[in-house]
């Protein structure tokens, strides 16, 4: 064990480290290089449906017919240039998330540990490593206890190796055990990480579940489109259409039904979600995990920074003689302090031994105090300078042989003190949990009362941990393991430590009740502080007790069982327990979320379906295996995520819903003509819908992407299902579709009537089937402007809905019959579209279509809510 307390740095000085930024530049790997611009581009036009599309452009140009070849190559260019912004958008979206994520590490400058942020460590700096931690430059390790680094992220491999022969340490490790310090001999782009990833740089990402699932709707929906297209062109062959026509109708067909723009629209509102979540401190890392968020159905949280607000505070201490009670605030030395009558020192000594078997401190930071790694241990250091202990020039007075640091495990650790000059003893040390440290103990009778005022403690809310030592004789040498070191022990006392609980924790809780979200609290601590903060914020239903972790049950289906339902209380757990909760959970149909922060927690988190880990507290380790990171730490902030998780999802829902509607409309008029055998014309043609999917759909579409989420998103279980359910088939393909398309149809039917056609008679063409398609093409236009208003809401009619509260879809309509005025009254690309402005008549019936999709909606939704009132959910 590299562990001398002469080997101790002072660290740089904060000017020299400084310089040395200054000098050799961030710690800082070098931006990946990632896809060029150009490839970004080409592969958008080379995806699965601008391949389907080319394919129709060759096919057109074979036919006979350039201008559409043209046109559908000119709608691939387009649609890639859209998807390419977006996708170029979310991607920057998800980097600036990536930056917030704070990555602050400990480091000694100027003989005091300081926390500071990663990328200003510099050469010559020493860090103050901890199990949970990631290093973050090449360091030599000068102390060393006991630590075990992960080094999967360079080697691949997954078992914790201890520090080799050199004591080197490389950046992108993680310490999972043991605690270390080591000075910085590369940073940035010197470490053997730059060179890795360098390499690696192009690796590309697993596919996440939601893309996956949405690949599989689209490609579904294109076969389907395919398929219908190739039918077309058999019937048309066959009812003796001319080859041109019959390959433009199949084409047509084609293109009607392919939502080209969906894609890159769903990815945009993902990124959307995640920037608005991480207004509100939560971050997500990466998009998909917006989506899941919205259908949690539980959460199971810790306590300690989630529900309370781990500003933790010694308020109560007990020795076999006497006690002391401290009232003080936060982590400064001024306190009332009152001791009992402590004649013998024995408060004293009691805290002056606590506070010397951890790391944490209370450090005077410009006049105020604040605490300096593990609060619980700062706490103890700020209650031994209210006992007006001199605990600096204890630490300079009395070495720290060796450590052997906390585990969640033993829920104990322990430190090996030097003698003193003065004559005081070497001995071990250990703090932890009170009932882990009493059977460590050899007094029987002093154990006994120890427990009884303990139990005493714990059933005020407070946390407790026992503190005991042995001396260790001048001939006998210094325990090697903690196992050797934790026996034998004398009692020295109890501290008692509150945690307030947050005060947004109980809200918060109600919005998750209301949401149909079960909570359950998973904690290391006591059952009976557990059960204590778990009454103040609410959490814990009455009559439930709190379940002791080692008496769960062994089977997974009895624990699914028993820990399934709302405000259960686990005390006691250890990171496996939570494995196996979160499995258990899931077993039963649950979407989990699982809070972490332990080294450990790692594979709990990643068993749930969602990670939370805290940003400000918390291990590297967990935030690397999470999902979401709390930039506040705060219970609350999940449920704020959730809240946005499901109005994203809603919002993809919404905008499936209106892509979906327009295809039906598109389809219509090929259906007809195919049904007549060919005696009724065509209403639109391949041009205008290729007009209409560019031209109208992706801006609203994307503007219903980013609709935010409505005061009552939490109000009702979680949206639960596949994007694309019976719901919104049914509301686009049986109601909104044929709604629009019926429209259309009579819009068109109106212009021939004005035109003078009569019911039996041929239909004329010429400017009379022009102005025929202009009044179906502006009769889909109005429909979808109705619709994506209509879409605005799964509840409420337009009408009810505050109009200003989606700017980016006022602006979409706007640009939207800009770009329709353009089709229709410019001559030219009127001419081009073989459309025309439409009689009057037709003109009313067309419009007339916004406020049939209105209609047929409110009719729609609110059927949906009487059945809703009935208890029949769909
Ligand atoms: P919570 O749900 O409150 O966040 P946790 O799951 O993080 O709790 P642990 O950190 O595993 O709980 O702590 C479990 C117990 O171990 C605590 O109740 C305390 O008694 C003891 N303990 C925690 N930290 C230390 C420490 N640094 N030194 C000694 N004992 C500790």
């Amino acid at each position: 064990m590299r562990s001398t307390s002469s080997l101790v740095t002072a660290g740089l000085s904060r000017h020299e480290a400084e310089v040395r930024l200054a000098q050799d530049g961030p710690n800082e790997l070098p931006s990946g290089h990632g896809r060029p611009l150009a490839v970004q581009f080409a592969a958008e036009l080379m995806h699965f449906f601008a391949i389907m599309l080319w394919a129709a452009a060759v096919l057109a140009w074979v036919a006979g017919l350039p201008e559409l070849a043209l046109a559908i190559a000119a709608v691939v260019v387009l649609n890639a240039s859209f998807a390419f912004v977006q996708e170029r958008r979310s991607e920057r979206a998800a980097q600036s998330l990536s930056a917030l994520l704070p990555r602050s590490v400990n480091v000694r400058r100027d003989g005091q540990p300081t926390a500071v942020e990663a990328r200003t460590v510099v050469m010559g700096d020493v860090l103050l490593l901890a199990a949970g931690d990631r290093v973050c430059a090449d360091a030599d390790a000068i102390v060393d206890h006991g630590v075990r680094l992960d080094t999967s992220m360079l080697t691949g491999e997954s078992e914790a190796v201890a520090l080799g022969p050199t004591g080197r340490l490389l950046a992108g490790t993680f310490l999972v055990d043991g605690e270390a310090e080591a000075v910085v001999v590369a940073t940035g782009g010197a470490t053997r990480l730059a060179e890795i990833s360098t390499l690696t740089s192009t690796t590309r990402r697993p596919q996440r579940p939601l893309t996956a699932e949405l690949n599989r709707v689209v490609r579904t929906i294109s076969v389907v489109a395919v398929g219908v297209g190739l039918t077309f062109l058999v019937v048309s062959l066959l009812i003796g259409t001319s080859r041109e026509d019959a390959v433009i109708f199949a084409i047509g067909v084609t293109v009607a039904l392919v939502p080209e723009g969906l894609l890159p629209t769903v990815t945009l509102s993902l990124a959307i979600g995640a920037q608005r979540m991480v207004r509100d401190n939560a971050l997500v890392r990466h998009l998909d995990a917006v989506e899941t968020l919205g259908s949690t159905t539980f959460i199971c949280t810790d306590k300690t920074g989630t529900l309370t607000q781990n500003r933790m505070v010694v308020v109560e201490v007990w020795t076999p003689t006497t006690g002391a009670s401290i009232a003080g605030d936060g982590y400064g030395p001024a306190a009332t302090v009152d001791l009992h009558g402590d004649d013998d020192g024995a408060v004293g000594r009691l805290m002056r031994v606590a506070a010397r078997c951890g790391s944490g401190r209370a450090v005077d930071r410009d006049g105020e105090w604040v605490s300096f790694g593990d609060p619980m241990e700062a706490a103890l250091d700020a209650a031994a300078r209210r006992c007006s202990i001199d605990i600096d020039t204890d630490r300079q007075e009395r070495a720290e042989l060796s450590r052997f640091p906390f585990s969640a495990g033993r829920r104990r650790m322990s430190v090996v003190l030097a003698a003193t000059a003065a004559g005081e003893p070497a001995e071990v040390v250990v703090k932890g949990a009170a009932e882990t440290v009493l059977a460590c103990c050899r007094d029987g009778d002093l154990v006994r009362r120890g427990a009884a005022a303990a139990a005493a403690l714990t059933d005020r809310g407070l946390r407790v941990l026992a503190v005991a030592s042995r001396v260790i004789g001048p001939t006998d040498s210094a325990p090697g393991d903690a196992v050797t070191a934790e026996q034998d022990l004398t009692l020295l006392g109890l501290v008692g430590l509150v945690d307030p609980p947050r005060p947004a924790a109980r809200d918060a809780l109600q919005r998750c009740r209301r949401a149909g979200i079960k909570v359950a609290m998973i904690t290391g601590d006591h059952p009976r502080t557990a059960a204590a903060i778990g009454d103040a914020v609410g959490l814990r239903r009455p009559g439930i007790a709190v379940i002791e972790a080692s008496d769960l049950p062994s089977d997974q289906i009895a624990l699914g069982e028993l820990i399934d339902h709302d405000g259960i209380i686990v005390s006691r757990a250890t990171p496996e327990d939570k494995l196996r909760i979160a499995t258990a959970l899931r077993g039963r149909g649950h979407v989990v979320a699982m809070t972490g922060d332990g080294v450990n927690d790692g594979p709990a988190m990643r068993a749930a379906n969602i990670g939370v880990a805290m940003g400000r507290s918390g291990t590297d380790v967990a935030r690397e295996a999470a999902d979401l990171v709390l930039l506040d730490d705060d219970f609350a902030t999940i449920v704020d995520a959730v809240a946005q998780g499901r109005a994203t999802f809603l919002n993809v829902r919404r905008f499936l819903t209106y892509h979906l509607t327009d295809n039906v409309a598109e389809l219509t008029p090929y259906l007809c003509w195919a049904l007549s055998g060919g005696r009724f014309p065509l209403a639109l043609g391949v041009m205008q819908i290729l007009a209409l999917d560019i031209g109208t759909d992706t801006m609203s579409a994307t503007a219903l992407g980013a609709e935010p989420p409505t005061p009552t998103v939490l109000d009702g279980p979680p949206v639960a299902g596949r994007l694309l359910n019976r719901t919104v088939a049914w509301r686009a393909f049986g109601l909104l579709g044929p709604a629009e398309a019926c429209i259309s149809m009579m819009a068109f039917v109106t212009a021939f009537l004005a035109a003078g056609w009569r019911p039996g008679d041929p239909f004329p063409d010429g400017t009379a089937l022009t102005g025929a398609a202009g009044a179906a093409f502006l009769a889909v236009v109005f429909g979808q402007k109705a619709n994506a208003w209509a879409c605005r809401s799964a509840t409420e009619p337009p009408w009810r809905l505050d109009w200003s509260s989606n700017r980016l879809l006022m602006g979409a309509a706007v640009a939207e019959l800009v770009f329709v005025v353009v089709c229709i009254a410019i001559a030219p690309v009127a001419g081009l579209l073989d459309q025309r402005v439409p009689p009057w008549q037709a003109l009313l019936v067309a419009v007339a279509a916004a406020p049939a999709v209105w209609s047929v909606d409110a009719a729609f939704k609110r059927r949906r809510r009487g059945r809703r009132v009935a208890g029949t959910r769909t």
